[in-house]
């Protein structure tokens, strides 16, 4: 009988009831890499009554499903969640498992990748196939994004990478909503977990920068918190999100989680406004990939310019009040 072939897993992150959509991200990328691996895709579903999610998983390309129900998987915890996992990927012995780079990911590949006693790169950025060695290429970058590394795990299994949301696209929900699905019971037993979680605190207002189909972003150019405010009008008129540069952020002009780039968010909005933003390469990783960047800078040198299809030479706030003021104008706001 022909042996299979260890499998490519993407952990499917769900909250409450809904699949993050950078697991569909992770699956479009998985599914490239199992054509060159001649294996199958697989999502690892765990949680509790989380059972009708499953078809969704299986028509963005995933060949078979690993679901755990059980109430102590109710909510993430990194200790039930990293010993269901880990106990799957035991059993069934994956080459390459993919996890996406969120809060949750972050945390739970960690403690996977310890215990199964592998190799784990973060925040890739490029997953390809060495077809010779059949070894997963993983890109990320380092020395301060100053160089691309490719980094191999050759000796352990599985191979392991995070991936943060918006680095490769949502793939077509193409496949049928059926597959092969592998109910795993496993005991857990609630009184071995020493957190727990006693309620829940939502944030005000979530901020969706990577989601955000258009980003109005300011860099130093902007000069202080005032200048931020008006970028929030102008996001508030598009339906945006307001992104930031590192350096304004460390200037305490607005918080982390508005940053954009290397140790920040990725985003690929439809529109991108880059408004006092000089576009070095750490701020550009993540954010390259919108579709349309409109760059406003003083400096007509600035390296922004080298990748804005819409560039613009002169003072951010004089092209953002005509913008906000156009826009009022045309939703007959009043002043
Ligand atoms: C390890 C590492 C990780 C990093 N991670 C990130 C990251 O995640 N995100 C990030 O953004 N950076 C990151 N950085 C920092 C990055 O290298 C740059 O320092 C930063 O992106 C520059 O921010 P800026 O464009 O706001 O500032 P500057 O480079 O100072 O540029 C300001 C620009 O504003 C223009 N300007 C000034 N006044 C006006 C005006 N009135 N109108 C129009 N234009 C004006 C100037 O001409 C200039 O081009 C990282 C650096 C390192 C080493």
């Amino acid at each position: 009988m022909r042996k299979e072939k260890a499998e490519v897993w993407v952990f499917i992150e769900q909250k409450e009831g809904q699949i993050k959509p950078v697991s569909f991200e992770l699956l479009g990328v998985g599914k490239k890499l199992t054509v060159d691996l001649e294996t199958k895709l697989c999502g690892v579903l765990i949680g509790f009554k989380v059972k009708n999610l499953v078809s969704e998983v299986f028509s963005y390309g995933a060949e078979k499903v690993y679901l755990v129900e059980h109430p102590v998987l109710r909510y993430y915890r990194h200790e039930p969640f990293r010993d269901t996992v880990v106990y799957l990927a035991r059993k069934y012995k994956p080459d390459i498992f993919l996890i996406p780079a969120t809060s949750l990911g972050r945390d739970l590949a960690g403690g996977v990748a310890t215990s199964l006693e592998t190799g784990l790169t973060a925040d890739v950025t490029e997953l390809s196939i060495d077809k010779e060695k059949k070894l997963l290429l993983m890109t990320r970058p380092a020395y301060g994004g100053n160089i691309m590394a490719t980094i191999i795990c050759p000796e352990h299994r599985p191979q392991m990478s995070t991936v943060r949301p918006r680095v490769f696209p949502i793939p077509e929900r193409k496949f049928p909503t059926k597959g092969e699905l592998v109910e795993e019971k496993i005991e857990l037993k609630e009184e071995v977990y020493s957190v727990k979680r006693i309620g829940f605190i939502p944030k005000e207002k979530i901020i969706n920068l990577e989601y955000a189909e258009v980003v109005v972003a300011g860099g130093k150019g902007i000069g202080g918190k005032e200048g931020f405010s008006l970028l929030g009008e102008l996001a508030r008129l598009l339906n945006g999100e307001v992104g930031a540069t590192r350096l304004a952020v460390s200037a305490g002009w607005i918080s982390y989680e508005h940053q954009v780039g290397q140790t920040g968010k990725t985003v690929r909005p439809k529109v991108y406004f880059a408004f006092g933003i000089s576009g070095k390469i750490q701020h550009r990783v993540g954010m390259q990939n919108s579709d349309f960047i409109i760059a406003v800078n003083k400096d007509r040198l600035a390296e922004i310019f080298h990748i804005a299809d819409l560039g613009i030479v002169g003072d951010w706030k004089v092209f953002c009040l005509a913008l906000i003021e156009r826009l009022k104008r045309e939703k007959k706001i009043e002043k």
